[in-house]
């Protein structure tokens, strides 16, 4: 029998004095600066900010169009509603997500279909998808986990053909390439969130992007049905006109948050340099402890970093995932994890009769796996007290 561990006392060295938080947002003078004045400027919902921020967004990327909207949830439930996609629909998505991938396709009323994933990468498992297709299957909601791409080509050669959409979830994927090219660069509808964790924050936000006219229709859907927006009905030479085309949504983005988000766009390059860093700090840190397992990132893909998930190897540990995470907190390291699978949610369970092994490899690594702070205000003395931290933990309670 193994008898749990008692908490260790952190000793001086190994305690910070102040609570290291899991991912705080880097808002600069610059972004207060332009919230400032669009608040001046007199119009302060969707408007010239919004529209160049849309731009700017769109250039970054290399992508056909964006769209601004008030979070990425929204982003995917317009995207679903402009492909057309509702009751008697399958949509395919992963278990190892946030509830939003989800809950989205419930909204639509279609039924989600969850895959399992692949050990190393924790996404989408392709081949496993091919086997789940059925003649209702419309879309693929595949989720760029923790900022490493999906292996998209697979899932796009299984669209091609058939009346299926690949609408990716790529709320951790700014900015990500597989093989060579930006997620978000191609076709297909891509939902993009700025949420305030986020690589790029606007407080609550998000994109989607695509083609011209894919992104015509989910303005209409995304802003009440409406045949022309605000912006171009109060501006000079407007028209009052309006036709409600259907019953849309109320998802735009204001120009208070658009204004954050130029600036937040302009430092993301900046941003990931950092990421880079702290990532390869742990990384270095952490490859060499045998009851550690440090992310992958595969050859063809560049990542985006979003989150460092650490996964643990139990069977070398006298401690588990959820007492080191109190461990760590005890030492002032916050941590989280990502993500619950979403079949051991009451909602998903209950209605689709899920066992936790229903989706063995997600439920598994759920059980091992942390994630560290990850974000661009941690200093090297952070990045520092997380490692010594985690490896005295760790050395403490190896087998
Ligand atoms: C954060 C997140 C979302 C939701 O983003 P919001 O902008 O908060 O709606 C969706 N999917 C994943 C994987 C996320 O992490």
């Amino acid at each position: 029998m193994i008898l749990p561990a008692a908490p260790t006392v952190p000793t001086v060295s190994t305690r910070r004095t102040e609570f290291l938080p899991f991912s705080p947002p880097l808002i600069g003078d610059e972004e207060i600066g332009e919230v400032v004045e669009a608040l001046r400027s007199g119009w302060i919902t969707t408007g010239p900010r919004t529209k160049r921020f849309e731009a700017d967004f769109a250039h970054y990327l290399g992508a056909p169009g964006a769209l601004a909207l008030n979070s990425c949830t929204a982003a995917l439930h317009t995207a679903l509603i402009t492909l057309g996609i509702g009751p008697g629909d399958e949509v395919i998505t992963t278990p190892m997500t946030f509830a939003a991938s989800v809950n989205v396709i419930e909204h639509v009323g279609a039924r989600p279909v969850l895959v399992d994933v692949e050990p190393d990468t924790l996404n989408i498992d392709p081949a496993r998808v091919e086997r789940q297709l059925t003649p209702h299957t419309r879309a693929i909601i595949p989720v760029h986990f923790a900022g490493h791409p999906v292996d998209l080509e697979p899932l796009l050669e299984l669209a091609r053909g058939r009346d299926l959409a690949v609408l990716e979830d790529a709320a951790h994927a700014l900015p990500a390439r597989y093989r060579g090219r930006l997620i978000g660069s191609g076709s297909n509808p891509v939902a993009f969130s700025f949420y305030a964790t986020k690589n790029l924050t606007t407080g609550e936000g998000g994109m989607l992007t695509g083609d011209a006219e894919f992104l015509d229709r989910a303005r209409i859907v995304s802003l009440h049905g409406m045949s022309r927006d605000a912006w171009k009905r109060y501006d000079k030479g407007g028209k009052w006109q309006y036709e409600v085309l259907l019953p849309g949504f109320k998802y735009n983005m204001p120009d208070i948050q658009a204004a954050m988000g130029l600036w937040q766009l302009r430092k993301l390059d900046g941003f990931e340099v950092r990421r880079r860093e702290v990532v390869a700090a742990y990384t270095r840190a952490f490859r060499d402890e045998p009851a550690l397992e440090t992310p992958t990132a595969r050859p063809d893909v560049e990542h985006a970093w979003h989150l460092y998930v650490l996964r643990l190897r139990p069977e070398l540990l006298r401690i588990g995932r959820d007492q080191l995470i109190e461990e760590l907190a005890l030492r002032n390291i916050g941590t989280s994890v990502h993500f619950i699978p979403i079949h051991l949610h009451p909602y998903y369970r209950d209605k689709y009769d899920y066992r936790p092994d229903s989706f063995p490899v997600a439920y598994s690594n759920y059980l091992r796996m942390l994630s560290l702070p990850l974000n661009v205000r941690l200093s090297d003395a952070d990045v520092g007290d997380v490692i010594e931290a985690v490896l005295d933990l760790v050395r403490t309670y190896r087998r």
